[in-house]
């Protein structure tokens, strides 16, 4: 094991994309998604705050039709789109088995 130095403990932070920082996150991904959305009541919500709210960018306009893309292995099981866009978006927990594995708790 190194020993740290003080000049390696003043280095700055590594700056990490946004996959990166999601391949941090222990997880067992399903097949199945988890999440579904009302793609009607996607298209005609008010500024579709659900392609802004999600930390881990679940949520993508496609852009030729319009459509909500759901990149459901991404998900991180905060619940902010159940509470901001809970109209259109049906969220379960991943089943038994799958999902996030936090560390504690
Ligand atoms: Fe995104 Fe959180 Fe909703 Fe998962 S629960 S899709 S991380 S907003």
């Amino acid at each position: 094991m190194s020993e740290k130095t003080a000049e390696s403990m003043l280095a700055p932070t590594p700056v990490l994309s946004l996959d990166d920082k999601l391949g941090l996150v222990k997880r067992k991904i399903d097949k199945k998604s988890h999440i579904e959305v009302n793609q009607e009541g996607f298209r005609t919500c008010p500024d579709q705050p659900i392609l802004f709210i999600c930390p881990a960018k679940v949520y993508e306009k496609h852009p030729d039709n319009g459509d909500c893309i759901v990149n459901f292995e991404n998900c991180l099981e905060c619940g902010t789109c159940q509470v901001v866009c809970r109209a259109y978006v049906k969220w379960d927990n991943p089943q038994g088995g799958f999902g996030v594995s936090y560390q504690f708790g």
